[in-house]
């Protein structure tokens, strides 16, 4: 089973503790301990613990559940700001380059950048992701489009591949 740090974690469980009473209602009771117990953010927890806690935040969280996705892709990148900045612009030649910051999040997948020769598009990989979901899927997708935002690159990015429709990986291409 893969994992996830407390660190990640720490958001939606923030936001589900101000909504308690929703939260318990939607929450199955092996995870009624999020709502009480302190948060390690150098611990690692479990990935579908981490998914749990999404989907109950969806559920109680009004309005649109991919805007709320996309929200928590971006809050990521925010908290993260200079080194994911950091990391996208060591990122100028063909060479691709490996987001360390995944691998301190996550223990297994791999998130890579690099540019491609004749598009000059910037393509970003997940692989060997020991947990997709739809759900972490558009949050990724939502933390690179934020990540190249703060970079200054004014492009979209677009999701090519995801493992879920049968793909080698999950595959973002920035425009
Ligand atoms: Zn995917």
């Amino acid at each position: 089973m893969s994992k996830a740090k407390g660190s990640i974690l720490v958001g939606a469980v923030k936001a589900l503790r101000q909504r308690k009473e929703e939260a318990l209602a939607v929450l199955p009771e092996s995870m009624h301990r999020y709502l009480t117990d302190r948060i390690l953010m150098a611990d690692w927890y479990p990935q579908e613990d981490l998914l749990a806690l999404i989907r109950a935040l969806m559920k109680i969280i009004p309005g649109d559940p991919d805007q709320v996705l996309r929200g928590m892709g971006a809050a990521t990148a925010r908290e993260l700001g200079d080194g994911v900045y950091s990391n996208l612009m060591t990122n100028s030649g063909s060479a691709s380059t490996t987001f360390a910051l995944w691998s301190s999040m996550h223990d297994s997948g791999t998130l890579k950048s690099r540019r491609d020769a004749k598009t000059k598009e910037i393509v970003f990989e997940l692989v060997d992701f020991g947990s997709p979901s739809a759900e972490m899927c558009a949050i990724t997708g939502a933390f690179i489009q934020e990540s190249v935002r703060m970079s200054g690159h004014t492009g979209t990015v677009q999701k090519t591949s995801c493992v879920l429709d049968g793909g080698a990986c999950c595959r973002w291409t920035t425009s």
